[in-house]
């Protein structure tokens, strides 16, 4: 059997104050920000963790996923 891990990109949000930094340093528009929610598009994220650093409420991980 072959296992493949994949990254994901989790978003919290308990933890989440929609002060939208992570909206300006995503260089694939892959975050939108509304009043109470953040949707990232998959399709467009490329993992690249630059939201994940900036974030100052630490609301962003990349994480493994089986
Ligand atoms: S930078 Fe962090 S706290 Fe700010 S909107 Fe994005 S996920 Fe939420
Ligand atoms: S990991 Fe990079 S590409 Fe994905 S949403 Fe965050 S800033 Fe955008």
């Amino acid at each position: 059997m072959k296992i493949i891990f994949l990254q994901v990109l989790v978003f919290n949000q308990n933890k989440c104050d929609f002060c939208g930094t992570c909206v300006g340093v995503c260089p694939h528009d892959a975050i939108e920000l509304f009043e109470s929610a953040l949707i990232v598009d998959e399709e467009r994220c490329t993992l690249c963790k630059n939201c994940v650093v900036v974030c100052p409420a630490r609301a962003l991980e990349i994480r493994d996923e089986e």
